[in-house]
């Protein structure tokens, strides 16, 4: 099974990412974690990507196509995958499409995860986020058991750079320009798939699943 996750940022896709991934024993491909533990390693790849993530904007896509083919090819991708964060544009969605149709292949399902500007901007002040292991919490709807600590790892949680108010309106911006035109994409393949964002996660996670069956 191969899904993609769309939706703004902060809308709770990698949350659902994960929930996904544990229950139908597929792979969680974030290219935001990959870039983030680029940049906590310091390789060449994480000091490009921090110049364009900083600002809110888009790495762009020549680097962040190689990165997600090279992930999809591995072993563990073999049975499907959920794709959470790509594609962010149009040219990302035709180059994985191509890729894709010359294996005989597509994607499954594209679910958009609804969530209106107002809810984002007040979400993503309250996202922690451990670096180590790709968890992701929220002080008040989310909050790990020991504050400030990550509840899988032990890690100490962090707000990251990205969430802070200023970088967060230009990332809508970025996502209504470059992003959300990927709803009609998925939707003329027929694949594309709606659940409300606002509502508790495991609402969103109960309304994925019937989806997905
Ligand atoms: P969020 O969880 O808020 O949706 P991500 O962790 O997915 O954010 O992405 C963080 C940043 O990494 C983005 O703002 C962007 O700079 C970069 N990034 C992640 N995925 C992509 C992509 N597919 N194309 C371009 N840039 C990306
Ligand atoms: P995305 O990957 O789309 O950027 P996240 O999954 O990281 O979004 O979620 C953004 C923030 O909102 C996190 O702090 C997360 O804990 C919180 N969150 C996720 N889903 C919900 C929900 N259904 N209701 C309230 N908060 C949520
Ligand atoms: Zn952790």
């Amino acid at each position: 099974m191969k899904i993609i996750m769309l939706g703004a940022p902060g809308a709770g896709k990698g949350t659902q990412a994960k929930m996904i991934a544990d229950k139908y024993a597929v792979p969680h491909v974030s290219t935001g974690d990959i870039f983030r533990a680029n940049i906590k390693e310091g390789t060449e790849l994480g000091k490009e990507a921090k110049k364009y993530m900083d600002q809110g904007l888009l790495v762009p896509d020549e680097l962040t196509v190689k990165i997600l083919l090279d992930r999809v090819a591995k072993e563990d991708c073999a049975n499907g995958y959920v794709l959470d964060g790509f594609p962010r544009t149009i040219p990302q969605a035709e180059v994985l499409d191509k890729a894709l149709t010359e294996l005989g292949d597509k994607i499954d399902f594209a679910i958009n995860v609804d969530v209106p500007d107002e809810n984002i901007v007040k979400r993503m002040g309250g996202r922690r986020a451990c670096l180590a292991c790709g968890a992701t919490y929220h002080i008040e709807h989310i909050p790990p058991k020991t504050e400030g600590i990550c509840d899988r790892c032990g890690q100490e949680l962090i707000l990251r750079d990205d969430d802070k108010a200023e970088t967060v309106m230009n990332r809508l911006q970025v996502y209504h320009d470059q992003t959300q035109p990927l709803i009609d994409f998925y939707n003329a393949k027929g694949v594309l798939k709606e659940v409300d964002g606002t509502v508790d996660m495991k609402e969103v996670f109960n309304a994925i699943v019937d989806i997905l069956g």
